[in-house]
């Protein structure tokens, strides 16, 4: 069956969380507003991000905050960011303890490890973070010498996670990734041998990647005994948004196929656990707190360029611009950041995309909502893309696969119903 026509009525495919979350109608918000938000309300789970914007070498298709390497560039962001994860931890009242710290990116391997770890026994003395947290450092593997490693395992971090994309030398190649397959298995199995919660990320539908080259890779990965993964599907922000050629559609089953291969080998093969759309992890060993509190809803608090933090209705955006970043050293996170707030239907918002982020929701909840809203639902349930079981509606795998159109959806027909309600006017 195609998994495009005008029965789903998705003109046009978004692959991204992000994409999908541009919809979001914000206000700008006071900081004031937002400290007495944080402050006050009984929040949920919180957890700390760091970026860190520097990579040796750049890939084709990433288009993250990230800088060339230079030291003294290196030297000058780590005082900046110190400072203001010191300044935050007086500005807010924290009540409750964190459960999660990530430190991505860029590539936060390839800055001097001194630096990272000076950085995480600032967020030891000035933050309470849970008995067992978890601390993750996304690595590259280009990065992981023996020395390296050997400081690592004397680390905090409790969980690595490296962006492998494919395993497949030619297509890294092709992506600008330099590390053949053979040192990246070599590399991996060196930090297993250290740390139990080892994660990877995957990309789907690379240039020239086959049913056999992505079956490979799965094969690699259940070989390498990993805590879990994330799949992703390629993004190439090159093309026009609009774009709804003809050959969309086959591109659209082409990719399904892909992204099927890999959902049935986790679920099937490895008896993996969603965790989302996009997040599978093992159900025997390590596990993937914050990614799975970031998609349940969770408080993050954001430090350093480029990055987005969140409290309940509130989001705060830094500037992308590391020198712009740089400038902002006399100021606290807030004042450098775009502070907003999303509008009055958060609420609605905020338990409805439990559906397309932990993939379900509860039926009871459903029925309380507008008319409008159920009936978007019953919209999805008709097209196959969403399955009502027991006492809750879930994703089907046809539904994961297009996880951002229905976020995306679902964001217009809580914020925007006057305008479009329709999944064929959509996009
Ligand atoms: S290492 Fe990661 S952040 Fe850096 S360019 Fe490659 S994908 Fe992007």
């Amino acid at each position: 069956m195609a998994i495009l026509n005008k029965d789903i009525g998705f003109q046009t495919r978004i692959r991204s969380r992000a994409e999908a979350l541009r919809k979001l109608p914000l206000q700008h918000a006071q900081i004031k507003d937002l400290i007495h938000f944080i402050n006050t309300s009984k929040s949920k789970n919180s957890v700390l991000y760091v970026h860190i914007p520097f990579c040796k070498k750049k890939c084709s298709f990433c288009v993250y905050a990230k800088n060339d390497y230079n030291e003294d560039m290196i030297k000058s962001y780590f005082q900046v960011l110190e400072r203001q994860i010191i300044e935050h931890a007086k500005l807010i009242n924290f009540s409750k303890s964190i459960s999660a710290v990530y430190f991505g990116g860029g590539s936060p391997s390839s800055v001097p490890i001194s630096y990272i770890e000076k950085t995480l026994n600032i967020i030891n003395k000035h933050y309470t973070l849970q008995t067992n947290c978890e601390i993750t450092l996304e690595c590259s593997v280009c990065d992981i010498s023996d020395d390296y490693l050997y400081h690592l395992s004397k680390s905090q971090f409790n969980r690595i996670s490296f962006g492998v994309q494919t395993f497949d030398t030619e297509i890294r190649k092709s992506i600008g990734r330099i590390t053949a397959k053979e040192t990246v298995i070599e590399r991996i199995t060196k930090v297993r041998n250290h740390f139990d919660n080892v994660f990877i990320d995957l990309i789907y539908n690379l240039e020239n990647q086959t049913k056999r080259i992505i079956q490979d890779d799965l094969e690699q990965m259940k070989k390498l005994d990993l805590s879990g993964c994330s799949i992703y599907p390629l993004i190439d922000f090159s093309k026009k948004k609009d774009s709804t050629s003809n050959n969309d559609s086959e591109n659209h089953e082409n990719e399904f196929s892909l992204y099927k291969i890999i959902d049935d080998y986790l679920d099937s093969e490895l008896n993996w656990k969603r965790l989302t759309a996009h997040q599978y992890n093992s159900k025997t060993i390590g596990s993937s707190s914050y990614v799975y509190s970031v998609s349940s809803g969770a408080n993050i608090h954001a430090f350093g360029c480029g990055s987005g933090g969140k409290y309940g209705p509130f989001r705060y955006f830094t500037v992308n611009d590391i020198e712009k970043y740089i400038e902002t050293a006399n100021i606290s996170v807030f004042e450098a950041a775009k502070t907003f707030k999303i509008s009055e239907n958060f609420t609605i918002f905020d338990t409805l995309l439990e559906l397309p982020e932990i993939l379900s929701i509860n039926k009871d909840y459903v029925k309380q909502l507008p008319q409008n809203i159920i009936k978007c639902i019953d919209k999805l349930i008709s097209i196959d893309l969403v399955s009502p079981k027991r006492n809750a509606y879930h994703l089907t795998q046809k539904g994961r696969f297009w996880t951002a159109n229905i976020a995306s959806f679902l964001i217009e027909s809580i914020f925007l119903h006057n305008q479009s309600q329709n999944p064929s006017q959509h996009e």
